[in-house]
């Protein structure tokens, strides 16, 4: 488990390093993606460092939840509620996961193909 001296994520949740930060709770940060894929890119993770989805424990469960239904929210009160948004969680290399400390993407303002690339 990396420390928050050495996690990208971990340093923003800490507000060590700068972020436009849309949310933030006791559990949860919400920011925008620095290199924004859609109209809307936010970025959920947890305050407390977990490395990816593979590394989630029961005692998280409550904690994802309440993440799910942040996007939802954030994604709603931007006005796509109707239109529709895209969650990605990326897990590992094949997927793309480039910061390892676990993200949801929350995305929307544009159509996403499917499947995903
Ligand atoms: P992933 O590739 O799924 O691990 O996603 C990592 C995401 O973090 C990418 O979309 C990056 O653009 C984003 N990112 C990297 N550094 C920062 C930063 N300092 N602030 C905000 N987003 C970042
Ligand atoms: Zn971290």
């Amino acid at each position: 488990m990396n420390a928050v001296g050495d996690c990208l994520f971990c340093k923003i949740a800490a507000s060590q390093i700068p972020a436009k930060v849309v949310h933030a709770d006791e559990e949860l940060v919400a920011f925008e993606d620095i290199s924004p894929q859609a109209p809307m890119h936010l970025l959920i993770i947890p305050v407390k460092h977990v490395s990816g989805v593979g590394h989630l424990a029961e005692a998280h469960d409550a904690l994802m939840g309440r993440a799910m239904r942040l996007a939802a929210k954030l994604a709603a009160d931007r006005g796509f509620g109707e239109s529709g948004y895209r969650i990605i969680v990326n897990s590992g290399p094949d997927a793309g996961q480039s910061v390892p400390h676990l993200h949801l993407h929350v995305m929307a303002g544009r159509p996403f193909g499917w499947p995903a690339g």
